[in-house]
């Protein structure tokens, strides 16, 4: 299928980014203790964008004082309503500056403008104006009789895939509920939760209600370590999640992990087929496969996979994939070069096992990381392929018989965060769905995310929830 030539639509705004950001503590911005910066880098062209401090242990301590004096002083005993309006603040902030968090988004991360435009900045809008009604509801949350007391001081820890939009995952409840924060964004992508920072700033909450200390793997471990840390939030790979697991048992403090995945997404032959390529499209290539729920297994009905292979190999022809501050762009860059080593080891290892590679045929750019749309044919279950997640844009494509073996093939992982269904019959939907350990089903769709709506994993992909009422709960005692 021919792709047509477009001109090039940049996005034109560019946001003021500072040479050097410092942690913001208790209010205000901090030099580092060890004096030590790193470089966020731009992953399409590997240019430097700023230097961000590397917090140490001390600091988070500091953090977690300014977190904890806050929340004694002014965050525990506001009244509930006044809470909201801090938090509907930072909403309408956010909406209000939505373009140049935009466009920092996709600058520090690699993600496509249209998706940090029309996904990653509204939806993150949108969960805190959802929790902002809640603050002064919040017996509705609990069961009868129970008070809705807040936990206390909460560090939260984010992945790079979705920076803000994970930051506000996190932040919205635990606000709403009368929680304080210490938050530690991504080493690569820490800017938009800066950026953050200062919005919380100018909305005016009390000094040390929200704090963020920016750093690599130290800083998060020294946050999980801190003992007057009421609870853990962690977003990332299970392997980390294990370790914190670890680290917290025994010390009384609670824990939600939102880990990694390798989702089903099953296509039976009398499936809406249009509409199920749209999907499985969507459910690996959005984000460039950096999606935890990504749609990464598909298993075809047997009779369907022929129309499906030969349907998928021109699609993904015509996706675009380029620079991401370009509006047509589908497909951006890998968000680090370690990332990209990830997935090259890993399509490698499936070849070598001897499934069959399609890719996309387009040039890549010259500098940054980038990998084209990719599916693998042949795939046994025992490919390292088809059981390891790669968070790149790399499907594994399989095919069953029966409904039944749909549904032990789907459930053969040691994870379960997600799955999709493809099929015309409602009750063959409702049936299936009924059968996947997995903690999102999406039925003849993929990826919808809404702030009313529960989120979390099974087994090795964690536990607790996020989004909705379920979500309160992690940040009330009960
Ligand atoms: P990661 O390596 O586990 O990192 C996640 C966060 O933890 C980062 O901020 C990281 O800092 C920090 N960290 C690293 N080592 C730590 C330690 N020992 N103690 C405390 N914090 C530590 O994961 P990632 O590679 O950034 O993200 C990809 C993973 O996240 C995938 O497995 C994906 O499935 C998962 N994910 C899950 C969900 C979900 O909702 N279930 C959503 C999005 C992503 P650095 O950045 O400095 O390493
Ligand atoms: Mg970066």
């Amino acid at each position: 299928m021919a792709i047509f030539e477009y001109a090039a639509a940049p996005e034109s705004v560019r946001p003021k980014i500072r040479e050097q950001y410092g942690l913001f503590i208790d209010g205000g911005w901090a030099a580092p203790e060890g004096a030590e910066y790193f470089s966020t880098i731009n992953p399409a062209n590997e240019e430097h964008l700023a230097q961000v401090a590397q917090a140490t242990a001390a600091d988070v301590d500091a953090a977690v004082r300014a977190a904890r004096k806050a929340y004694d002083k002014y965050w525990r005993k506001m009244k509930p309503a006044d809470r909201a309006k801090y938090v509907y603040r930072i909403a309408r902030a956010i909406t209000e500056r939505a373009r140049e968090l935009a466009v920092l988004e996709t600058l520090d991360g690699g993600k496509p403008i249209k998706e940090s435009r029309d996904f990653d900045i509204p939806t993150a809008a949108a969960h805190f104006q959802y929790y902002a009604g809640w603050a002064d509801k919040l017996e509705w949350a609990m069961r009868a009789g129970q008070a809705p007391d807040p936990l206390g001081v909460c560090g939260q820890i984010v992945p790079w895939n979705f920076p803000l939009l994970m930051a506000a995952w996190k932040l919205a409840p635990a606000l709403a509920c009368g929680n304080t924060v210490v938050l530690k964004p991504a080493e690569t992508t820490p800017l938009t939760a800066l950026a953050l920072a200062q919005i919380i700033r100018e909305c005016d909450l009390p000094p040390g209600v929200v704090n963020v200390v920016t750093g690599d793997g130290r800083t998060g471990a020294a946050l999980v370590e801190h003992p007057d840390v009421d609870k853990i939030a962690f977003t990332g790979s299970t392997e980390v999640g294990k370790i914190i697991a670890r680290s917290l048992a025994g010390t009384g403090k609670r824990l939600t992990l939102e880990l990694g995945g390798k989702a089903a997404n099953i296509v039976f032959a009398d499936a809406p087929m249009d509409q199920a390529i749209e999907g499985i499209v969507n459910g690996i290539y959005f984000n460039q496969g950096h999606v935890c729920c990504a749609g990464s297994r598909l298993l075809v009905e047997e009779r369907a996979h022929e129309e499906v292979i030969v349907r998928l190999t021109e699609r993904i022809q015509t996706l675009r994939l380029g620079d991401p501050m370009d509006k047509n762009t589908d497909i951006g860059a890998i968000n680090s070069r370690e990332q990209l080593d990830r997935i090259k080891e890993l399509v490698g290892s499936g070849i070598d096992q001897g499934a069959t590679l399609v890719q996309q045929q387009c040039e890549l750019p010259g500098k940054g990381f980038f990998f084209p749309a990719s599916f693998f044919t042949n795939v046994q279950t025992s490919h390292r392929i088809a059981r390891e997640e790669i968070f790149g844009p790399v499907l594994a494509v399989m095919t069953f018989r029966t409904a039944d073996e749909a549904i032990e093939k789907a459930n053969n992982t040691p994870y379960g965060l997600s799955a999709g269904i493809w099929t015309d019959k409602g009750s063959k939907n409702m049936w299936v769905a009924g059968q996947l350990r997995a903690g999102v089903v999406w039925c003849n769709t993929f990826n919808q995310f809404d702030p009313t709506s529960p989120f979390g994993g099974f087994r090795e992909s964690g536990f607790g929830r996020e989004g909705g009422v379920h979500g309160l709960r992690e940040y009330l005692a009960h």
